[in-house]
């Protein structure tokens, strides 16, 4: 159906931060299908994980215990603090959907409104949509579910302001990504935290882009130093392969029962397999630490580069703003990348009109994002109005 424009590239293969499409030309992957492959493409270990799983046990429903997923489940909370418990899901929509389920569930009849950000992203679900804080993306879906509200980003005031009895939970990303990269203040978080706590209301953060090491730390709120209640995150997770995951404190996870959320999917051997091989990897290669050195890296490259007027975001979850001079040239530029017209063929995203949004591979090498970079200010070289 024609929910995307339609495709310029087809891509046949993938190894680490290269691709290949189906004329045999070769790219420079600097997007990792949006904060996905964040251990790059066809990665042994996932691979191999996957290959053995297939061979072994697919699929059974989450009537049974399997393999896979305590051991996922267990280094997940190891990774947020302890203490927690998790349900898996098969997309960041979904892990969200069960943290707004389990927040009504929480607050109980009559406290069950989610508080999220204007130019918030948390799926297209049409509960996940309304929480998303972008109403042009809601009029054509009319009505949404009803217990959604939006809030300024980064103000407390006006999330004071709408912290009323109705409220269960605030969600929130740390770093806003489809929103257009913006990172929240780290005191903004901590205030957030306060008021949650005053109210008893939950804080839930959607990593699902952000988390896993993208920002450089395991999950982009730790750098804040708030504790949340919540934690839902995915794109990462499986390296490619669908599997999301809501964590929860225990004794908000608890008042769940059996019977108030299901999935046929959610957690299945196949996709907890590829989870275990990431996170084992992720922490054997201290990715967090690789994504702040390379964000570091990159942010300083980009930097320097003429017609880039600001490097916004934190570790290798970037957000490119291009000098106003150019004009809205974001999309012109990233199509320009794609087809190599002035260097090598790189892979990014328009993430506003202005702003271009890089999320390599957490593996890339400096010279890969040397590349990259070199073929950015070729690009932006080009564009009529650029300076020198
Ligand atoms: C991508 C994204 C989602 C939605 O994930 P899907 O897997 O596409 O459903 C939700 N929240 C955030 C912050 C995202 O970046």
């Amino acid at each position: 159906m024609p929910t995307y424009p339609p495709p310029t590239v087809e891509f046949v293969r993938g190894e680490g931060s290269r691709l290949w499409d189906s004329e045999g030309n070769e790219y420079l992957d600097m997007l990792s299908g949006l904060a996905v492959t964040s251990l790059g493409h066809s990665h042994p270990a996932v691979a191999d994980a996957l290959a053995a799983q297939s061979r072994r046990l697919l699929h059974v429903s989450n009537l049974f215990a399997t393999e896979h997923n305590v051991a996922v489940a267990r280094m997940l909370d190891g990774l947020l603090g302890g203490g927690g418990q998790v349900f898996f899901a098969n997309s960041g929509a979904e892990a969200n959907e069960a943290a707004i389920k389990l927040a009504r569930r929480f607050g109980g009849r009559g406290r069950h409104v989610v508080v999220s950000a204007f130019g918030s992203f948390h799926g297209r679900t049409l509960a996940t949509l309304h929480a998303t804080g972008q109403p042009a993306k809601h009029e054509a879906f009319q009505p949404l579910p009803e217990g959604f509200r939006h809030v300024t980003w980064a103000d407390p005031e006006d999330l004071e302001r709408n912290l009323d009895d109705s409220v269960a939970a605030v969600l929130l990303e740390a770093v806003q990504g489809e929103g257009g990269v913006n990172p929240a203040p780290v005191e903004y978080l901590r205030t957030v935290r306060e008021l949650c706590d005053e109210r008893g209301i939950l804080l839930m953060f959607d990593e699902v882009q952000t988390g896993l090491g993208r920002c450089g730390r395991w999950f982009a709120h730790q750098h804040a130093g708030v504790r949340p209640d919540v934690v839902t995150m995915a794109k990462a997770l499986g390296n490619g392969v669908p599997i999301g995951a809501c964590w929860a404190r225990a004794e908000v996870a608890s008042v769940f029962e059996p019977g108030d959320h299901a999935t046929t999917f959610g957690g299945q051997p196949l996709a907890a397999s590829a989870a275990r091989a990431v996170l084992e990897v992720m922490q054997a290669e201290d990715v967090p630490l690789r994504a702040a050195r390379a964000g570091e890296y990159l942010r300083e490259r980009l930097s320097a580069t003429p017609g880039v007027s600001g490097v916004r975001g934190m570790g290798l979850l970037l957000g490119v703003e291009l000098d106003p001079a150019l004009g809205a040239v974001a999309a012109t530029v990233v199509g320009d990348l794609l087809a190599g017209r002035h260097g090598s063929r790189v892979v990014a995203n328009a993430v506003t009109p202005t702003a271009i949004r890089l999320a390599p591979s957490l593996l890339v090498s400096d010279a890969e994002m040397d590349e990259a970079v070199s073929a950015l200010a070729a690009a932006l070289a080009a564009r009529p109005g650029a300076v020198g």
